[in-house]
């Protein structure tokens, strides 16, 4: 506890910070709202087709507004922010189009999508539609030189992965976006830049859809959803690509004219006003989280006063103990399955075991208080989420608790 007040201390002025930019948000999303005149009528339920669902098109409307984008498709449809993200390269993409990442690999499940390595399995290669990479350097004169002397070939579409994701290196600052953009459009004016925008809605004043990006795609049950959408994913950005999304999303021709909300709508509206401060709530528990594993000697990326550009917080706990202590203070400090006990197991698609803490109300809701990581070295944790600061604190002191309890403290 002495631990925990010294990381609240320190942790004021970045509360300050993330209280400033909550504030710019809220008022964002709210004028969004008002603007688009949202009303009770909006949150009824449609079934069959679905045609007709106004608070669908108004749901559109809002996000379109909020993101400064010409057109939205936010739907309880997309069953993942990995199928969001693959329905807008199928989408736009067209054989022998070419894709390069310039944040290195995709996100993991995002790499099956573009290679799985076997025949017949759908993949974009199947369709001829190919991949290359070049890695995110902070060092900025290489990392511009790597991108021009990748342009001279013509690539149809640029992408870029906001968040970190599960690896080490730096997030994208949505000023570095922007840079990134206008250095790529002035030697590819036609490319579509899509940004992967999981993990960073909110956690800065402006979105990637304001500084330029054609596409920008994520997930509701991350931070736009504000720990109250059950499911879903949105694409946004220009008009033409979000309606070339829409037809693969439902048929060529229909596009987003039908999909039935079953009652879903009130939710997501819900969800997506109370994002500014869900995410300010996430942004402040990763603060915590940072200077109080700090305190106790561990390696933390990043510190609890860098600038942060997702809500993603990772440890260092240089052993399979220490990582499995952590997973399971967390879990027994969540509202929902908190007498669960983690454990380390082998899933599909990765190289070692892992282990995953997940108390959500929402399945596998990783704006809710969560953690995971790989059981090998150095046992890195990545934590996230945190709905509600002073109930996701809770949480993190029972993961310290178990990792002073291991060193017999
Ligand atoms: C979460 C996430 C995705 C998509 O993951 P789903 O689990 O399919 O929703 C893609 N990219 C990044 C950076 C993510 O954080």
């Amino acid at each position: 506890m002495e631990f925990s007040d010294k990381a609240e201390k320190l942790c004021e002025n970045q509360f300050k910070k993330i209280q400033k930019i909550e504030d710019f948000n809220q008022q964002k999303v709210l004028k969004a709202f008002i603007d688009s005149e949202v009303s009770e009528s909006h949150f009824g339920i449609t079934t069959g087709y679905g045609y007709g669902d106004r608070g669908r098109d108004k749901l559109d409307e809002v996000f379109a507004k909020i993101f400064g984008a010409e057109d939205a498709l936010v739907r309880a449809n997309f069953v993942s922010g990995t199928h969001a993200l693959t329905t807008a390269l199928f989408g736009v993409l067209r054989p022998n189009d070419k894709i390069l990442s310039l944040t290195g690999k995709l996100y993991d499940t995002m790499m099956g999508v573009v290679d799985s390595g076997e025949v017949d399995f759908g993949s974009l290669k199947d369709f001829h539609i190919g991949f290359d990479y070049i890695d995110y350097d902070e060092n900025k004169e290489k990392y511009y030189e790597s991108i021009s002397a990748k342009l001279s070939e013509n690539f149809k579409l640029i992408y870029i992965q906001r968040s970190r994701g599960y690896t080490l290196r730096k997030s994208l600052s949505v000023s570095e976006i922007k840079e990134i953009i206008a250095f790529v459009k002035g030697i590819l004016p036609e490319c579509i830049v899509m940004v992967d925008n999981c993990y960073g809605e909110f956690v800065e004043k402006m979105e990637p859809s304001e500084v330029g990006a054609d596409i920008v795609v994520g997930s509701l049950i991350k931070n736009p959803g504000g720990g109250i959408a059950p499911t879903g994913g949105y694409i946004l950005g220009r008009k033409k690509y979000v309606d070339m999304c829409s037809y693969r999303l439902t048929a060529p021709g229909i596009g987003k004219e039908v999909g039935a909300t079953l009652g879903v709508n009130r939710e997501l509206f819900m969800g997506i006003f109370s994002a500014p401060h869900v995410v300010a709530e996430a942004l402040k528990t990763a603060s915590y989280t940072s200077v109080l594993f700090e305190l106790l000697g561990f390696k933390v990326y990043p510190k609890y006063d860098d600038k942060r550009c997702d809500i993603v917080q990772s440890l260092i706990m240089g052993s399979g103990d220490a990582l499995k202590a952590f997973c399971q203070g967390i879990q027994s400090g969540s509202a929902v399955d908190s007498f669960v006990i983690p454990e380390p197991w082998d899933m599909p698609g990765y190289d070692s075991e892992v282990i995953m803490a997940a108390g959500t109300f929402i399945g596998g809701s990783s704006i809710e208080l969560s953690a995971d990581g790989p059981m090998k070295e150095p046992y890195p944790v990545w934590v996230q989420g945190g709905t509600n600061f002073y109930a996701a604190k809770i949480g993190i002191l029972k993961a310290a608790e178990k990792i002073l309890s291991l060193r017999g403290q």
